[in-house]
């Protein structure tokens, strides 16, 4: 989990691995907390807002013409086929990739243009686990929360006795799930106002998957703040997402509240509609 530093060139992975530090984090699981927001953002602007973005690699047009826009308070599942752009989409929205065509506006503002701004109101995760391997877990909570002056020290123990993570190991002997748990520790101990999760059941068993990052995204929706996080499993994206938006070899197929897709796919699955609209 944490930042997807893989196909990143070099200065990009340095800038990630600094920018995840002053950017990542959030919510409250079994005891939410009020939400104030340090923003600008009227309630009603979108929390990101992609227009007409389109993205190549050499001959490869990985998002083509690629609008959305996600108001605040609501968990947006991004689903696609491997390939499709999801996380092309993602970098983008975290500052990462600069737009070649059209504009992407996160907070209202440009995320390449003000990195700060944007960055350090995010919790940004991704199946990739960067996490320094030197550190122990105690180690990476310390050297996390020097970056976070809202890190909630009280939450980030709560969390690392949830996620059954031992102070004393080591990351680079954790398991990819425990791993995970400590990425998503790190994510979660912080208040961001926008989580942008990238993959982030990869390397989770089902119970955390189910019971605890489920129960994490609820939370941050309903403290008013936004979740947007890509999947593959789309029976997960039905059970979390507010809004669905599908992407197929970089364009949006479908985009809607999750409650009108389904409406108007009577008796079928996410799965069962994803299928039908990617070939249709
Ligand atoms: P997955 O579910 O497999 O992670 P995805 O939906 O996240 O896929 P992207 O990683 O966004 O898809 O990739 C979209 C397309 O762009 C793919 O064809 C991919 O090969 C290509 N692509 C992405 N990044 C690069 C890059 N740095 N250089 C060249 N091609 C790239």
């Amino acid at each position: 989990m944490v930042v997807r530093l893989r196909g990143c060139a070099a200065d990009e992975r340095a800038r990630i691995s600094d920018q995840r530090v002053s950017a990542t984090s959030i919510c409250a699981l079994p005891t939410p907390i009020p939400v104030e927001f340090a923003s600008s953002l009227q309630q009603s602007d979108p929390v990101i807002h992609i227009a007409n973005l389109t993205r190549r690699f050499g001959a490869k047009t990985a998002l083509n013409s690629v609008s959305v826009s996600m108001p605040r308070g609501a968990v947006y599942g991004l689903v696609g086929a491997n390939g499709a752009g999801k996380t092309t989409l993602i970098k983008h929205v975290m500052g990462l990739l600069k737009a070649e065509g059209g504009s992407v506006r996160v907070f209202g503002l440009d995320p390449v243009a003000d990195p700060v701004g944007v960055l350090s109101r995010i919790g940004y995760l991704s199946e990739e686990n960067d996490l320094p391997g030197w550190m122990t877990v105690s180690e990476l909570i310390r050297y996390s929360r020097a970056f976070y002056p809202q890190w909630d020290d009280a939450y980030a123990a709560e969390l690392r006795n949830t996620f059954a993570l031992d102070s004393a190991a080591k990351i680079k002997n954790l398991s990819k799930g425990q791993k995970a748990r400590a990425g998503l520790l790190v994510a979660l101990a912080y208040r961001p106002e926008l989580l942008v999760l990238d993959e982030p059941s990869s390397g989770l068993d089902p119970i955390v998957r189910r019971d605890i990052l489920g129960a994490v995204i609820r939370t941050i929706a309903d403290e008013g703040r936004t979740v947007l996080f890509s999947s593959h499993l789309l029976d997960e994206v039905e059970e979390v997402a507010d809004h669905v938006t599908m992407i197929s070899h970089g364009t949006i197929v479908l985009s809607a509240p999750l409650g009108d897709i389904k409406a108007a796919h009577r008796g079928l699955s996410l799965d069962e509609i994803f299928v039908s609209t990617a070939r249709a």
